[in-house]
């Protein structure tokens, strides 16, 4: 069995900053990490590799400096890491991003189990998984905390607001995982030695046959017109106390002096 985990690196910080000029991150001067939902699902693979002796197979997509994620991911334990990077993927959106990441799963070795996290803490829109399964016409299950595979089936728990499915779902497919799903271990020092030598793999545009009209900017059918915050809510106020006239009285006052009405 062959299981290929996506990774995403990020800004260490749910604060992103947007250069309000080109839309895009300010990455500078913030420490990277891999998203932490994608580490639960590294984990996840490499509970099934302890159990069943898998390929575990790790790719991300970014910049040069992306491969320090992937020596993370080597320093734990597991077999393959392979950067996608090439000048052509920048300013991808979701979908650029999806079909390049879906070209590069099929030059890979045939994956039965292709791994992502619920969303990244970045970018947030949950949509990579679920884009890259449609790419490669396979079934997808988003949300799950619980996995474990049985012959050529995987079977999962599918978390909702107040509770929870079981489902199984055929080999391939991809599965997307939300942090309750366990604990991710630690390297281990023999592990670090080793991704320190490691020679990281990387592949351009036309390594994996990117058709390059849907590559970054110009295969982004997304446009950002504009980044903003909303402003920070105004501290809201208490009527206590008296009849209920009095305190109708008090709040249309309020309301008067405000001119809310
Ligand atoms: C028009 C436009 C231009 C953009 N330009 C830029 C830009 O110039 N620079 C920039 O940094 N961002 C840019 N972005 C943001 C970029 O498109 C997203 O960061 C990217 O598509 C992933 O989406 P997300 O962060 O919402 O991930 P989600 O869909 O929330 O991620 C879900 C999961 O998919 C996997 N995943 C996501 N991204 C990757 C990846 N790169 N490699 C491997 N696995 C991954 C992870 O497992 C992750 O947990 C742009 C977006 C738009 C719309």
């Amino acid at each position: 069995m062959h299981v290929v985990v996506c990774i995403k690196q990020v800004p260490n910080t749910t604060e992103v900053k947007i250069n309000p000029e080109t839309n895009t991150l300010i990455r500078d001067g913030v420490e990277s990490i891999i998203n932490p939902f994608d580490e639960n699902a590294l984990e996840a693979a490499l509970v099934l590799k302890d159990k069943t002796g898998c390929k575990v197979t790790v790719l991300t997509m970014g910049p040069p400096q992306a491969e320090a994620a992937l020596r993370e991911a080597l320093s734990r334990g597991v077999d393959d890491v392979v950067l996608l990077c090439d000048r052509a993927f920048a300013g991808s959106d979701t979908w650029a991003t999806s079909y390049a990441i879906a070209q590069a799963i099929r030059n890979l070795e045939k994956a039965d189990l292709i791994l992502f996290g619920k969303q990244a803490i970045d970018g947030d829109t949950a949509q990579v998984g679920p884009g890259v399964a449609e790419m490669l016409d396979l079934p997808v299950i988003t949300y799950v905390r619980k996995l474990e595979v049985e012959g050529d089936k995987v079977k999962v728990e599918r978390v909702f607001e107040d509770g929870y499915e079981r489902m199984e779902v055929p080999m391939p497919a991809v599965i997307t995982v939300l942090k309750e799903m366990n604990v991710p271990r630690m390297a281990s020092l023999k592990g670090r030695m080793r991704a320190k030598k490691a020679e990281i793999k990387m592949l351009t545009a036309a390594a994996i046959n990117a058709d390059p009209e849907k590559v970054g900017l110009k295969g982004s059918p997304t446009r950002v017109v504009k980044i903003f915050s909303p402003p920070a809510k105004m501290g809201g106020m208490k009527i206590e106390g008296g009849e209920p006239q009095e305190m109708a009285d008090v709040l249309v006052s309020k309301l008067r002096e405000r001119k809310i009405i």
